[in-house]
């Protein structure tokens, strides 16, 4: 569930590539002026196809063909990217521009290998760039006015491709900076939550009973629940159903947080509910916890078509606040216990003394 927060921030959806299309198909017609102007007919011509090609990324993006899009957005970067470095040459700020390039050959080099797009699709890339150069560089050889652009355009294709390169890399950065924080808050989630149950862990839980007590509160409780004879629920309808026992349950168990009470699966078929500084989440939990044990009974989990019956055995110690942790869970132990000797289907309710 995280994850896919991470997935998505490295790759675009629609909007973000029909934005990215929008300004590459915006950049290449502008440039398709200046080279007009400048009188480079092959950087010109080139420039049509580069407008065809984003022209046609509009149909690609919004048929989601998006390993054929970023296949010819790479294609094209790559062409265009060379054929300005060696047609107009160093000295028209064109160096900045394919560092500017370099940076977004790589985001599209990351974003195919995502696709899973065959390592050869670069070297074919690269291949018809090769070939394509060198066709055009025997046709321009003489018309390309390589070093005669004027001072004030000069100046002016500087300041742009400055300003694509920068742009680019405040771009990479902000990028970079949503991996690496999506990254984190990923490692904080999976190493504080269950992976089947996506409750809190029982290592978190731990840290949550130690640590959110309010001195002066009155009261602290702990509840274990364990699901019963969930062995059978396996044996007879498979591991897989099992689980979804175990998912619906903590879906039940979710629902009655709030207020200072937390839940947790704790292992196993067993989960642990923890209250301590909430007066009202305090009092209420044996009658809320009587309410959840006789609900479970009542209303099966349905796993596709079938009807799973179920129930559980909820231990609930109650104390002040000054009780200590390991005591509470262990009290919460035996009276779960008690209540499954007994005959299970039950809450059993103790404190720490009797
Ligand atoms: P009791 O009423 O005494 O609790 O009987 P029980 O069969 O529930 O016994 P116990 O609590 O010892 O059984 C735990 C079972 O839970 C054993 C194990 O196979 C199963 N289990 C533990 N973790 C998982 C899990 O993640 N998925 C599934 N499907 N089963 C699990
Ligand atoms: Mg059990
Ligand atoms: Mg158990």
């Amino acid at each position: 569930m995280q994850n896919q927060r991470l997935a998505d921030a490295v790759r675009p959806d629609r909007r973000y590539n029909l934005l990215i299309n929008t300004t590459l198909l915006l950049i290449h017609l502008a440039f398709a002026v200046v080279y007009a102007r400048l009188g480079t007919p092959a950087l010109f011509y080139y420039n049509l196809f580069s407008i065809a090609v984003f022209m046609a990324g509009y149909v690609a993006v919004l048929r989601e063909w998006t390993t054929a899009y970023y296949i010819a957005v790479y294609s094209e970067v790559y062409l265009f990217t060379t054929l300005n470095l060696l047609l107009l040459g160093w000295g028209c700020g064109f160096e900045l521009y394919c560092f500017s390039y370099a940076i977004s050959i790589q985001l599209v080099s990351f974003m195919m290998a995502r696709e899973r797009v065959a390592k050869s699709m670069y070297i074919i890339v690269g291949g018809i760039t090769a070939v394509y150069f060198l066709a055009m560089r025997l046709v321009t050889w003489e018309v390309s006015p390589v070093y005669s652009v004027p001072e004030e355009a000069r100046r002016g294709l500087y300041l742009a491709n400055a300003l694509i390169a920068l742009t680019l890399c405040v771009n990479y950065v902000g990028l970079f900076t949503r991996i690496v924080y999506l990254l984190a808050s990923d490692l904080r989630y999976d190493s504080t939550h269950d992976a089947l149950t996506n409750l809190y862990n029982r290592r978190e839980m731990w840290d949550l009973m130690d640590n959110d007590r309010v001195a002066e509160h009155g009261g602290a409780a702990v509840a274990m629940v364990d699901i019963d004879d969930f062995k059978q629920i396996n044996d007879t309808l498979g591991h897989e159903t099992g689980d979804e026992v175990l998912r619906a349950l903590a879906e039940r168990l979710k629902a009655l947080e709030g207020g200072g009470l937390y839940t947790s699966r704790w292992g196993g078929e067993e989960f642990v509910i923890f209250c301590g500084r909430d007066d009202a989440a305090y009092y209420s939990i044996r009658r809320r916890l009587e309410d959840f044990v006789r609900r479970c009974a009542a209303t099966p989990v349905m796993v596709g078509e079938r009807r799973v019956d179920f129930t559980v055995t909820v231990g609930l110690v109650m104390a002040d606040h000054t009780a200590d942790v390991q005591s509470l869970v262990n009290r919460a132990d035996e009276l779960l216990y008690e209540g499954k000797q007994s005959g299970k289907n039950r809450l059993v309710v103790g404190t720490l003394e009797d």
